[in-house]
């Protein structure tokens, strides 16, 4: 009788033990880091306020690093106990500022973004708040997408097929992307963001598993910064 109560006791042990790793491991098959470009989120129907920091350079910049399944579904809010903290990632803040700068209004330091990010995809990985921040700073770092357009001839004022667009990052990561557009307020359709499917490690790109919906024109502006204007509105 004894020895039948602490073998089921040995096995509510080891399942408890069981969930507790399983829990702190991550449960989804790749990421997508997606980057933006800034002066085609303010040259948009919700215009955009520049950061306290002030006014982002022209290059692509972080939207964020987000768990995704093979079957296109995702993980979101996964602990809503834990906000970020600034004093987390106090070392990466000027990084930030430069690569990851929030364009919504009205004007903030970041952390609103960034901790909107945070609680909806980076609680769904295994990362803790540095390491999840650093990842998507090293990862914007290794695919210099201005950098690789430019070496195909692509820079920005300009309109451009998707196609010539997705080859030259193609060419330049290693792996093709998915493009994302939006509208500017003449109706043009602009390249808005470009995903690119990273591993569960956070540092390898690879091919995406399964594209999010969503189509452009077959020829897109590529708008420079020098051509839109931050506006003060809500949105
Ligand atoms: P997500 O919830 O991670 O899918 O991101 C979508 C949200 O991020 C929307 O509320 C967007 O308005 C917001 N967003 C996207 N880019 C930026 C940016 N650069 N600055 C501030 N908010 C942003």
């Amino acid at each position: 009788m004894m020895r039948v109560k602490s073998s089921v006791l040995i096995n509510l042990f080891v399942l408890q033990c069981l969930l507790i790793l399983g829990s702190s491991l991550q449960d989804f098959d790749f990421f997508y880091f997606v980057q933006q470009w800034p002066p085609s989120y303010c040259d948009s129907r919700h215009s955009c306020c520049y950061p306290t920091t002030g006014k982002p350079n022209e290059d692509f910049t972080i939207h964020g690093l987000w768990p995704n399944y093979n079957d296109g579904k995702w993980p979101s809010n996964c602990d809503q106990q834990t906000s970020l903290h600034k004093s987390e990632i106090s070392d990466l803040m000027s990084k930030m500022q430069k690569d990851w700068p929030t364009l919504a209004c009205p004007s903030g330091d970041g952390m609103k973004f960034w901790g909107h990010e945070w609680g909806k995809h980076g609680t769904c990985t295994s990362l803790d708040q540095h390491s999840y921040f650093q990842a998507a700073l090293q990862l914007k770092n290794n695919s210099n997408l201005l950098q690789v357009l430019g070496n195909a001839g692509i820079r920005p004022g300009n309109f451009y097929s998707v196609e010539r667009i997705k080859q030259a990052i193609e060419e330049g990561v290693g792996h093709a992307p998915f493009i994302d557009c939006n509208v500017d307020a003449s109706g043009n359709h602009q390249l808005f963001q470009v995903y690119l499917c990273v591993d569960t490690s956070s540092t390898k790109f690879i091919k995406c598993p399964v594209l999010p919906h969503g189509r452009c024109g077959s020829r897109i502006e590529f708008p420079s910064f020098s051509n839109v204007s931050e506006s003060h509105d809500e949105f």
